[in-house]
């Protein structure tokens, strides 16, 4: 299968996404552009920074085509870290920053703490079993609309939720040799 899922490039670690669809197979399609989109199924929004992918994405009229992609039900979304920053309704205490904003979440981020760069944590998934869970400045869902299903939790706070064909991690599952999160992500999208 080709051309079908592609990763959002603008910045960020979408090249370790690339190559954990690469394992499944998939020859992902990096996205910079509008015309990129054209016959996507499935996009992944890498983590990294998510004031610089809202700024860029925003900039390259992404955020605009992106939305209405998903909104019209034709494009499914993974969000790892930044990513899943970017496509929440609400950022606390960021309101201005660029968002998609289809994920009915507030998120925060950095919630860990900003002396608690980095962590690893096994957790438990919905449906998956056991993962292990790369967390690296890391946000956490603090308020889900109903249509939001909580698939892990760490302690009491949900780290990986899904609206629809919207799925999103506050961990980094690209960063682990673990393929079920991104083959999961390609079931929910018709892949
Ligand atoms: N803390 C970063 C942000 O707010 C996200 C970090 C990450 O993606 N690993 O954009």
């Amino acid at each position: 299968m080709r051309g079908v899922v592609g990763v959002l490039a603008l910045q960020g670690d979408f090249r370790e996404h690339k190559e954990a669809l690469r394992r499944l197979g998939l020859e992902a399609r990096e996205v910079r552009k509008v015309g990129d989109l054209e016959g996507l199924k499935a996009l992944i929004i890498p983590g990294g920074e998510s004031t610089t992918i809202g700024k860029l994405a925003r900039e390259y009229g992404l955020e605009e085509a992106v939305r209405r992609r998903v909104e019209e039900g034709t494009l499914a979304l993974f969000g790892t870290c930044a990513g899943a920053i970017w496509m929440a309704r609400e950022i606390l205490g960021y309101p201005e920053q660029p968002r998609l904003g289809v994920l009915d979440a507030a998120v925060e981020r950095n919630a860990f703490g900003r002396q608690v760069e980095s962590f690893e944590e096994d957790l438990e998934v919905e449906g998956l079993g056991p993962f292990h869970g790369v967390f690296i400045r890391a946000p956490v869902f603090r308020r889900l609309g109903e249509g939001v299903e909580v698939l892990a939790r760490l302690g009491d706070l949900p780290v990986l939720v899904r609206q629809g064909k919207v799925l999103a991690s506050s961990f980094h599952p690209e960063l682990t040799e673990d393929p079920r999160l991104h083959r999961y992500f390609l079931e929910l999208a018709g892949v």
